[in-house]
């Protein structure tokens, strides 16, 4: 590298975060978590803690507002904040929203961004106190920041994955990401069928994980959490990099829809690489000590109507992430969306 100046390009997303995160995490007070996890983590009342999130959405890099719905973007502007505090096991109580507005930008619009938002606040019972608004040069940006609150012995967290642990995920993988590709081959496309139409829902109304969260938390043998915002191959690098582990998942067993294995089909698409390296299903994967977990999938099938699918293992190679096909390692193509890169 010398004599080049290193740019935002050089460090991505994750050497973005492990360069300017060191100095704001050191010496915190007793029961504060600050960067590195999916919230902040504070102090409450009693035995509360409250959760602070907050994500922001571009339009072109998060979004294209040409391409999506304003309902649809008003209900996933908050949907993916929900899911942050669904990860830790949490409650969201009250959200922020900072909203840059192109001039010339339609009320109708607005109206129905603000239609979408309040039907998931209606469903999650957050309430919006507050923001800023200002006027945008390029495109729309949405800030929206979540606070949410947890009994501290339910709080999940990425660092406490042990070797031994089951892997596991709440939900399909790869659905949002095959609803993205079928907006940016629209063009191509005739009209959607029915798998078409639940992958497009899927990748523009993704369904925040509170109860599963709240409930799992609740449960013994629940170590790590995070949401499945990245897709899992980032994700479970997060888990390993702060639990200090590694991680086994395999392929054949990583849950997938009918829908996206009708489309991977019909498009050509690696359904492997889809499910495994999709981001923004924004379901839950966790990790599980091996005893409890037989108990634990049966609980959440009775509750939910839904399998938990043992994606995995946490081993005890540090850092590594080793993909394997009924037993044999394979390496993925492609690795999860890095947003510097
Ligand atoms: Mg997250």
């Amino acid at each position: 590298m010398s004599g080049k100046k290193l740019t935002i390009n050089d460090l991505g997303e994750f050497g973005f975060i492990a360069r300017f995160s060191r100095c704001f995490t050191r010496n915190l007070p007793g029961g504060v978590l600050g960067i590195g996890d999916d919230c902040a983590v504070l102090p409450w009342k009693g035995d509360l803690k409250l959760l602070v999130t907050t994500d922001l959405l571009v339009d072109g890099v998060h979004f294209l507002s040409e391409k999506i719905s304003p309902q649809d973007l008003g209900y996933k502007a908050l949907a993916v904040n929900l899911s942050d505090i669904a990860a830790m096991g949490g409650r969201p109580r009250w959200a922020f929203l900072s909203i840059a507005i192109p001039p010339g930008t339609r009320i109708d619009w607005l109206d129905d961004f603000f239609r979408g938002w309040r039907q998931l606040e209606k469903k999650t019972g957050v309430r919006l106190l507050g923001g800023d608004t200002t006027r945008s040069k390029a495109g729309f940006v949405v800030n929206v920041a979540v606070l949410g609150e947890v009994r501290a012995k339910n709080l999940k967290l990425r660092s406490t994955a042990r070797p031994g642990d089951v892997v596991t995920v709440t939900g399909t993988l790869g659905d949002s990401e095959g609803g993205l590709r079928l907006i940016l081959r629209e063009s191509e496309n005739g009209r959607p069928g029915p798998e078409e139409k639940f992958l497009l829902r899927r990748h523009y109304r993704p369904h925040p994980h509170l109860e599963e969260g709240q409930f799992l938390s609740s449960q013994p043998g629940v170590r790590a959490m995070i949401d499945v915002s990245d897709g899992i191959d980032s994700d479970l690098r997060r888990i390993i990099e702060r639990s200090g582990c590694g991680i086994e998942v395999y392929l054949e067993k990583l849950p997938v829809s009918p829908a996206l294995e009708k489309c991977c089909a019909k498009y050509g698409w690696n359904l492997e690489e889809v499910a495994a390296a999709g981001g923004e299903d924004y379901c839950l994967l966790l990790t599980v000590a091996p005893e409890k977990f037989p108990e634990l999938a049966g609980k959440f099938y009775r509750r939910f109507k839904r399998q938990l699918a043992a994606i995995g293992r946490v081993t005890d190679r540090k850092n590594q992430l080793i993909y394997l096909r009924h037993q044999k390692p394979v390496t993925p193509g492609k690795t999860g969306f890095d947003h510097f890169k």
